[in-house]
């Protein structure tokens, strides 16, 4: 029943990932070290935990592994921490 629903709907595995991919390389995630209070709630809240604070500044470990998710711009009370969508694409 669910692989009939999914096939009506065009619901496809493949292509969802490839829609998360893309979604990924339209975003670059940007930090504004000035703004940065050093409260740590990006880094709490990062699923994927590439974020940390260094010298009470937030500091991205890994671009790549990044999922641009949004939950730390979700979080950050300061605007400190954002998705920017890329202008190349
Ligand atoms: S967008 Fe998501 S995965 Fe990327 S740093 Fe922020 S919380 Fe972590
Ligand atoms: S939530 Fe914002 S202010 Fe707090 S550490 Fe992260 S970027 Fe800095």
């Amino acid at each position: 029943m669910i692989a009939f629903m999914a096939q009506r709907i065009g619901y496809n595995g493949e292509g969802v990932e490839k829609m998360a991919q893309d979604q990924k390389k339209k975003k670059n995630l940007k930090t504004i070290r000035e703004w940065c209070k050093g409260c740590g709630i990006c880094v709490a809240f990062c699923p994927v935990k590439v974020l940390e604070l260094e010298d009470e500044k937030v500091k991205v470990l890994d671009y790549d592994k990044c999922t641009r998710c949004g939950l730390c711009e979700l979080r950050c009370p300061d605007l400190a921490i954002y998705l920017e969508e890329d202008q190349n694409e």
